[in-house]
């Protein structure tokens, strides 16, 4: 079969990720990880052939850092112009109630993403103006397709979904949880039906990275999740506080000068290890932690809880029915001690930790997935790598071969 080549991008508020790859191997040839854009700091990253090239200049837009990666892609000869790249996959945050799969983006896609830009303020300008950007400069022909964050939690039930709260504020505004992460849980909840060799799984999916969130998952679809109307809700995570008491917002607001926006962009930026410890990243609390800090101590624990508080919750909403619980992204693949700590805590529902397997599982250990519950435990947990880079490819090679 003949080899062609696309692209997966990846938009973040200021950073854009770019992966090359090649058809049908999934081999990726390259990718540019460009950070701090509309900084003097910009800088980006190039991997290719196990090289890693770091160079720096100020680009003030997304469509300026696409222009420059794919300038990189041709000055490395990885592509010889545009026209060599037979597919692009965009990753989209937000969906809205619009998409519950991938889509090829045409002019009505692009209008439904545009319109619900309030829900995602920060990453759908600069999706929109990937998107765009390329749709200028490659022929209409070549599909570009958008896959959303929030596409696999569309089948959760308005039981789940609705918020307390005046109804107007849905029928009028779309305020319901959307949940994020979703191609994640896709990507988990197909690696465990062939793990499993089951058709349909019942599975409690933590997706523990620097934004983290739960999912329950009855028959491969979801259930409910714990992220909500935006990735703030849920979980205490990295930076973001999770759920707590609205009213703080308003207190806030009064107490200091900051304005509504400012208090939000504390619980997204300034809250969760990073308020409670200073430190975001759980190996930097993990550190502290080790030399006796209180705080530090103080956050794990609550990260901790709130993990703990969601498997259950979850557990017993899936009627006990769970296939498996599934650790997974930066901390949950990686972090022996949180999941070691979590497990503990879950003892009273049955489920028992294999310490030794624990510890064997994390990428720098003799495993990066497996099973680390002990034999006795009512429920397998299991460790598994998600990789949302190649459902994003897949889904777009499908949608490009059935064009
Ligand atoms: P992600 O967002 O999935 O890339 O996850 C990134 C986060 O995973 C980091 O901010 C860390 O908090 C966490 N992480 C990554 N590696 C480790 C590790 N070896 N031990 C503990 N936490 C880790």
């Amino acid at each position: 079969m003949e080899k062609e080549k696309y692209l997966v991008v990846n938009a973040g508020s200021s950073s854009l990720k770019v992966s090359l790859y090649e058809m049908p191997d999934q081999e990726e040839l390259a990718n540019v990880y460009v950070e701090k854009i509309g900084s003097k700091d910009c800088f980006w990253t190039l991997k290719m052939n196990g090289e890693k090239i770091k160079k720096s200049a100020p680009l003030k837009d997304h469509s300026e850092a696409v222009e420059k990666i794919l300038q990189e892609l041709v000055d490395y000869k990885l592509i010889a112009d545009i026209s060599d790249i037979m597919g692009v996959g965009h990753r989209v945050l937000h969906g809205g109630e619009f998409y519950s799969e991938s889509v090829k983006i045409d002019k009505d896609v692009l209008k439904n993403i545009e319109s619900i830009i309030d829900l995602g303020p920060l990453h759908l300008p600069p999706a929109i103006n990937v998107i765009k950007y390329m749709q200028s400069i490659m022929k209409e022909d070549i599909p570009q397709v958008a896959v959303f964050d929030t596409a696999f939690h569309q089948t959760m039930p308005k039981v789940n979904y609705l918020y307390p709260v005046p109804y107007e504020w849905y029928e009028k505004y779309g305020v319901r949880k959307y949940g994020f992460h979703g191609t994640s849980y896709r990507y988990i909840t197909k690696t465990m039906e062939e793990k499993l060799g089951k058709e349909n799984v019942n599975l409690i999916v933590c997706h523990i990275g620097s934004g983290a969130s739960i999912a329950a998952i009855k028959d491969s679809k979801c259930l409910n999740t714990t992220m909500g109307l935006t990735p703030l809700a849920g979980l205490m995570m990295g930076t973001r506080s999770g759920d707590i008491d609205p009213s703080i917002l308003e207190f806030i607001c009064k107490k200091t000068d900051m304005s509504v926006g400012e208090v939000t962009s504390a619980l997204n930026k300034k809250s969760g290890l990073k308020g409670v410890s200073g430190e975001n990243d759980f190996r930097d609390v993990e550190e502290l932690m080790g030399k006796g800090d209180e705080k530090a101590i103080l956050a794990f624990e609550m990260i901790k809880n709130t993990i703990v508080k969601f498997i259950s919750e979850y557990y017993v909403e899936l009627d006990g029915d769970v296939d498996a619980i599934v650790f997974t992204a930066g901390a949950g693949e990686n972090d022996i001690d949180l999941r070691r700590e979590v497990m503990k805590k879950l003892k009273p529902l049955g489920i028992i930790l294999d310490e030794q397997a624990n510890d064997s599982v994390a990428k720098f250990r003799a495993n990066k997935s497996g099973i680390i519950s002990d034999s006795t435990s009512k429920v397998e947990v299991y460790v598994e790598p998600t990789d949302e880079e190649s459902v994003i490819l897949m889904d777009t090679y499908t949608i490009a071969k059935n064009a």
